[in-house]
């Protein structure tokens, strides 16, 4: 393969095989930079996409995946040889949005393997503005291609830690700890939270126990009556305050935006960070009668990339015992056994071919 040539593989038709696909490294306009992936991690929205019959912005074929890392290799001198986090949501920078500290929610924003070929892929074309700088000093402990999970799975969960306004000793209530619930359960307790994790998966909650998350529930088979009791037991033990209660719904099912919404106590944030499609009957007055508040949160704003990042490397909030690593030849493969639930860890596919 000669240098000047890159791989993808494109998505070409929904649940199908990606296709292996060779070109030249395409050629850059301004402000355009060409990295070279170490990893991109496979995301529950590449499932979306791949199986689930959720469009991509880009007509097929294209190249999923939007949590990269790499190493940038042509395009501005300033970047050349810069280790990079790319963030899963790239803000235009100057619309009214961007301009009023909300670029996550950017309309001009553009995704990687949505809006244009992605991360499954041996190269990317990607505007530098916000690309997030890894220092040498984050290296020394880890591989870059291991740092690809903080474009989305890591940061995701810090911003809407960070906008709830957890404070020192609030009780922050988990639900649904998976890929993105076991990073907001470390970040909360870093952040100065009491977690309690909530999960119908013992498992996953012993992996929460495991890294120092005292209090879990597994909540399977338990009505929101039951769970309140459980919560206000445990509440009491760890003599929490009953106040100012911070609650998180990862689950993006109906059932726990149900149990999230009844949870709420006076002074409560509840944060929904899952999505489904399922509507909810509730009775919104209860905001009012709690002092309350409900907040909505959408991915990252690049700018808080690096505060992540120094959470990562001073090993506040683990992400090895999370992630998994494969070839990226064998996309087929991680895909299918993704979908099929075979892995309770996420992966990371890393460029194989040269
Ligand atoms: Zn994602
Ligand atoms: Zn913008």
């Amino acid at each position: 393969m000669n240098i000047m040539d890159m791989y993808s593989y494109q998505m070409t038709e929904q649940g199908k095989d990606f296709s292996l696909k060779t070109q030249n490294l395409p050629s850059l306009n301004d402000n355009e930079v060409i990295v070279k992936v170490a990893g991109c991690g496979v995301c529950h929205t590449d499932l979306s996409f791949w199986h689930f019959g959720v469009k991509t912005k880009h007509p097929l074929p294209l190249a999923l995946g939007h949590e990269i890392s790499g190493t940038v290799i042509m395009g501005d001198d300033d970047w050349i040889n810069k280790n990079v986090i790319i963030p899963a949501v790239l803000p235009c920078g100057e619309c009214e949005l961007c301009r009023r500290g909300r670029s996550n929610i950017c309309q001009n924003q553009r995704m990687p393997g949505n809006d244009f070929d992605g991360g499954f892929a041996s190269h990317i074309k990607i505007p530098s503005k916000f690309l997030c700088k890894v220092p040498d000093s984050v290296l020394k402990k880890f591989p870059l291609e291991h740092l690809a999970v903080i474009a989305d799975a890591v940061s995701t969960p810090y911003q809407v830690v960070r906008k709830s306004e957890l404070e020192k000793n609030n009780f922050a209530i988990i639900i649904g700890i998976g890929g993105i619930g076991i990073y907001a359960a470390q970040i909360a307790k870093v952040l100065g939270g009491i977690v309690l994790a909530l999960d119908i998966d013992d498992s996953k909650l012993d992996t929460v126990k495991n890294i120092g998350i005292e209090h879990c529930i597994n909540i399977k088979g338990l009505d929101i009556k039951e769970i309140k009791s459980k919560i206000k037991e445990i509440s009491k033990k760890a003599g929490v305050s009953p106040y100012c209660w911070k609650i998180y719904e990862m689950s993006g099912t109906k059932a726990g935006q149900e149990l999230a919404f009844n949870l709420m106590t006076f002074a409560s944030t509840v944060s929904i960070v899952g999505f489904t499609l399922d509507k909810l009957e509730v009775r919104l007055s209860n905001l009012m009668a709690y002092d309350s508040r409900l907040i909505g949160t959408w991915g990252c704003k690049p700018e808080l990339y690096s505060e992540v990042l120094s959470l990562v490397e001073e090993e506040k909030v683990k992400i090895e015992p999370f992630i998994q690593t494969f070839p990226l030849s064998m996309i087929n493969e991680v895909f299918k056994n993704t979908l099929g639930h075979k892995y309770n860890k996420r992966s990371i596919l890393i460029p194989d071919k040269h």
